[in-house]
């Protein structure tokens, strides 16, 4: 068997495994590895999305007086499916959109972690309790279920932002409608078999989720859109280019509904001269590499100090070198392939502007045979910060930039639009404290000694600017899918007015 019905049998064989027969339609499903359509499945279309609405709005209805711990009992369980198929989703992950092993199961693992959080969660959806200026008055802050969450994600992390959005609106008693990416169809059939199962299991022990309490719909940006449209959905989560943002933000803005949006990064790195180097090399090959240079904060500027730049470089560009280039399934390879032909001309014409703003390009080849579109990472020396490094190219290009001045690299760091994620390696407190400071980053995310990518579900996952200013994930993220209501009681048998206001009638 060729290794092209080799990853097509396998594709099918897991979705099978997890009970899915997808629908056959007109929108291939490929695989990155060899570029072959593993098959091909419907575009639900607006009309999905519209019927998927429908039946959310009627599920939220029920889900949200389903006491929290026990809608905590469903993520629970999804969990378990989710170790259960762990090695099987991740695979699919790898097969659909190229991610080296690892990363196909870190992908599921991440979404693991974040079922565990929201479990917690569920018990600790709480608000304030408020000093009132009047006597005998309380005041409190409730969080109420939000309503349908529509989620649109992107094709790099096809199912664990999926995941992010959907632990949390469960938790907090929303329904979830999701238009995955048109590039990862077959991921997304597979993760939602994993919550079918959960909720069927939940139902089997006495639980009450309703039909349409989280749906899929296949399909382009046309079935997404319907969800940006729909006056019935309260908060639109969507992760994906800064381009599909500015469409998206305004619409949602003009009905007065809930934006989260998670877009492009433009992220850096400063090295300081007191950086240890073995530390740093690791850290900055991971971040510039790992995933193809495909993850939203994948490190895609640097700024080395003049005092480092002579010793550092040379061990980067040995590492960019030697790094395996090939098919992600196979062990040793840390760098697979770029999505479709589109990111790999994109590369290609990022490298040709930045030749001709007098960057020094290292890398960068086009490796051909395999069948998918590869190439081996770019590291490219950069006279100052112009061109199309103030861009977010979604593929393997290191910029990299002297500087003398900790100041003005900082200033240079934050003058690109995007405000994602960011670092510093250095073991100077003072460059440290300054670069998490006020006057520091600029970006949601600003690390210390290790790079920008990779971030864990405990904090909260975002940024600023060109990246939209959404937060999903850890911390108090879970926010943004409930509605807040102040609550003013009066045990007391007058009524005093707030501000001393008298209206005595
Ligand atoms: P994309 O913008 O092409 O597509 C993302 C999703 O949006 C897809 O599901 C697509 O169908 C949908 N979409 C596009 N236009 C739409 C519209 N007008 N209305 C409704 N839906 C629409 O992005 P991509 O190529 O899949 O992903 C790569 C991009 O995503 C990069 O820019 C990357 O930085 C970004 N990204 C950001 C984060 C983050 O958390 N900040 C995470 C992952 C990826």
């Amino acid at each position: 068997m060729s290794s092209q019905n080799a990853l097509s049998t396998e594709a099918l064989s897991i979705l099978s495994r997890l009970g899915v027969t997808p629908t056959t339609g007109t929108m291939p499903a490929r695989s990155p590895i060899t570029g072959e359509v593993l098959t091909h499945v419907a575009d639900q279309g607006r009309a999905g999305t519209e019927a998927a609405i429908a039946a959310a709005q009627k599920a939220f209805k029920d889900w949200r007086n389903v006491p929290g711990p026990k809608r905590g009992e469903l993520v629970r369980l999804w969990a378990e499916e989710l170790r259960a198929h762990k090695a099987d989703l991740g695979k699919l992950v790898s097969i659909e959109v190229g991610k080296v092993t690892s990363e196909g199961l870190g992908e599921v693992q991440e979404m693991i972690d974040i079922c565990d959080f929201a479990v917690g969660l569920s018990r600790q959806l709480y608000g304030l309790t408020i000093a009132s200026e009047r006597p005998s008055h309380r005041m409190m802050e409730s969080w109420h279920p939000i309503g349908v969450v529509g989620v649109i994600s992107a094709f790099n992390f096809p199912v664990a932002v999926w995941s992010w959005n959907t632990a949390l609106a469960l938790v907090c008693g929303n329904a979830v409608v999701w238009k995955p990416s048109e590039k990862a169809n077959l991921s997304a059939l597979a993760a939602t078999a994993t919550l079918d199962r959960a909720i069927a299991r939940f139902n089997a022990e006495g639980g009450n989720a309703p039909a349409g309490l989280a749906t899929t719909v296949l399909g382009a940006r046309e079935a997404g859109a319907a969800l940006v449209d729909s006056p019935a959905v309260a908060l639109v989560s969507a992760t994906g280019s800064t381009r599909m943002g500015r469409e998206v933000g305004p619409k949602v803005a003009a009905r007065f509904g809930r934006c989260l949006l998670e877009l492009g990064g433009n992220n850096a790195a400063i090295v300081g001269p007191t950086a240890s180097l073995d530390l740093t090399l690791r850290g900055l090959a991971f971040a510039a590499m790992g995933t193809a240079g495909q993850r939203c904060t994948t490190l895609r500027r640097l700024f080395l100090h003049e005092s480092v730049y002579d010793t550092l470089l040379p061990r980067l560009k040995a590492a960019y070198a030697s790094v395996k280039v090939g098919n992600p399934l196979e062990q040793g390879v840390l760098v697979g392939p770029l999505i479709d032909d589109g990111a790999l001309n994109g590369m290609q014409a990022a490298l040709d502007q930045a030749r001709a703003a007098g960057g020094t390009v290292h890398g960068g080849e086009v490796v051909t045979g395999l069948g998918g579109a590869y190439a081996r990472p770019a590291l490219v020396e950069m006279p100052s910060q112009t061109g199309p490094v103030v861009h977010e190219t979604f593929a393997p290009i290191l910029y990299v930039m002297k500087y003398s001045d900790f100041d003005a690299a900082l200033d240079l760091h934050n003058a690109v639009p995007q405000g994602l994620s960011s670092s510093v390696f250095t073991n100077d407190m003072r460059e440290a404290e300054a670069f998490l400071s006020a006057r520091g980053s600029d970006c949601g995310i600003a690390n210390v000694n290790i790079g920008p990518s990779g971030a864990e579900i405990g904090g909260a996952f975002g940024g600023e600017k060109e990246t939209g200013g959404g937060r999903e994930s850890g911390s108090d993220a879970w926010k943004a899918y409930m509605r807040r209501a102040t609550n003013t009681i009066n045990y007391g048998t007058t009524l005093p007015l707030a501000q001393g206001v008298v209206f005595d009638i």
